[in-house]
């Protein structure tokens, strides 16, 4: 049978591998290049547009306990992840062009994969399709899906982190550590500030200029992924609790604790970029490496890429999808549309290993239903499924949301201390249970 999905991103690229292991007919398209969007920065497909980390890896952290839901469950971009991961304490951080390297040749040797690099610009069609065109879906696509799913548009802004050349900076004024020294290697740079140079900093900052936003861009920032001037304006500690906190990150030379440091991840294994780590900013160019060029151990950078900010848009996912991110039947009747799933950060579920995750899971539904004519969602306790209760229940004021602890179901009397533990278990147990039962065997005769 076959199946169209629209974007070859995270989420889309997961799907299009999960239904063609299925043995559907899969015609995946990618706008790229012909159509360029205004954050990825070639035609790769599954391309990490801003920070190249899929966040923690133990299963205490809400993206550990995800991640690890998900290599369960035979993500195939989870595994492309672990192939190109780079040195980065205990979190999951890829080399991005092995990353998409490795999606690449597992969807190339897909037999049942067509890649078509063309846009698509409907949601009509007579194929059963999954859509992952992502939070900078092109906007002939956006215009359809509003035009179908209603006018209220939604979006918020989100922004990317600047890239500095590691033989730039200024190792007198820098030092290799990773926070808490956890991990076997010290993957992180860090660059300390004075408290002399820090106000100065803030004081820049606070005062730059931003690319000016469109009156529509107001007050539509997403509060986990904040400009850094935004972060500078809401006071002058902000940072120093936020992205330039400096604790666990031993003494100063004056045997003190550091006043502010900024932290640098490496951007590949070579180790020859690294980014800044929570700076994201819509600051002029010029502007940013001005300011950024205060940091002592920044004196000289040289950067590969600076920072930017873009739409992200999303659509109501409450009103209109099912907990198995399918479109209600009762608007794709309506509309005259076919069966269709929704996949990634266009649903609002927020983060790459969001995308990844529902990239599986409307690929696992969208499979079970044409194959077999029912859903088979996952239990209640498991991390996607809790993901998924937060993106449908009915809320006025929807905004896109990370996975998080908050959002797997638990008694209010858990112990702090002991809640990310039983909570992790509760997941792992229950979708254990489920495979062990036999319902991730789909079976297509
Ligand atoms: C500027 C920005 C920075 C972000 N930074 C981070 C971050 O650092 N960490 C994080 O966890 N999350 C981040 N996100 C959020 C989100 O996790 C990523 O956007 C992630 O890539 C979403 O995956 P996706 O599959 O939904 O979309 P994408 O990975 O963007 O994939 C969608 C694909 O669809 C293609 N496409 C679009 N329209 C069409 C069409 N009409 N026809 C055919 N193809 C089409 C696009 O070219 C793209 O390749 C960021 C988002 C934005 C906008």
């Amino acid at each position: 049978m076959k199946v169209r999905v629209i974007g070859g991103g995270l989420s889309g690229c997961e799907a299009a591998l999960q239904l063609a292991s299925f043995g559907f007919e899969v015609d995946l398209y990618e706008m790229r290049p012909v159509r360029p969007t205004p954050a990825h920065k070639g035609d790769r497909l599954a391309e990490l547009i801003c920070s190249n980390s899929f966040k923690g890896m133990a299963n205490t952290t809400a993206h550990g306990l995800l991640k690890n839901e998900l290599r369960m469950l035979g993500s195939f971009l989870m595994q492309a992840a672990e192939e190109a991961a780079v040195p980065a304490g205990e979190s999951l951080t890829v080399n991005r062009e092995v990353f998409s390297d490795a999606v690449e040749k597992r969807i190339a040797a897909c037999k049942n994969i067509t890649l078509h690099r063309e846009e698509i610009l409907t949601l009509e069609s007579d194929i059963p399709t999954l859509v992952a065109a992502g939070p900078l879906a092109s906007d002939a696509l956006a215009d359809n899906i509003f035009k179908h799913l209603g006018e209220k548009r939604l979006h918020f802004f989100d922004a990317i982190a600047p890239v500095v050349e590691t033989d730039s900076i200024d190792f007198d004024h820098a030092f290799y550590m990773n926070r808490w020294e956890k991990g076997e290697t010290a993957d992180f740079i860090n660059c300390p500030l004075d408290k002399e140079t820090y106000d100065e900093f803030v004081r820049r900052l606070r005062e730059a200029e931003s690319i000016e936003p469109r009156p529509y861009e107001k007050n539509e920032l997403f509060e986990g992924c904040l400009p850094v001037e935004e972060m500078a304006r809401r006071g002058t500690e902000t940072l120093r609790f936020g992205p330039m906190r400096p604790v666990g990150l031993g003494l100063g030379n004056n045997g003190k604790k550091w006043y502010a440091v900024i932290q640098l991840r490496a951007e590949n294994k070579e180790k020859t970029l690294f980014n800044m780590v929570g700076f994201q900013t819509r600051l002029k160019w010029g502007t940013q490496k001005e300011i950024f060029m205060m940091v002592p151990a920044l004196k000289n950078a040289r950067f590969a890429r600076l920072g930017c900010m873009h739409r992200n848009t999303f659509i109501e996912s409450p009103k209109l999808l099912t907990e198995t991110l399918r479109l209600r039947t009762e608007i794709q009747e309506k509309e005259g549309l076919p069966p269709i799933w929704f996949a990634g950060q266009i649903t609002g579920a927020e983060g790459y290993t969001e995308a990844v995750a529902t990239g599986w899971y409307a690929a696992w539904n969208m499979a079970n239903e044409l194959l077999h004519g029912k859903e088979n969602p996952l239990p209640e306790d498991s991390c996607i499924a809790s993901l998924l209760r937060r993106l449908i229940e009915p809320n006025e004021d929807f905004q896109p949301m990370n996975f998080n602890f908050g959002l797997l179901p638990h008694r209010q009397d858990l112990k702090k201390k002991d809640k990310k533990t039983i909570l992790g278990n509760q997941a792992i147990e229950a979708v254990q249970k489920w495979i062990a039962e036999g319902n991730r065997d789909l079976k297509n005769d």
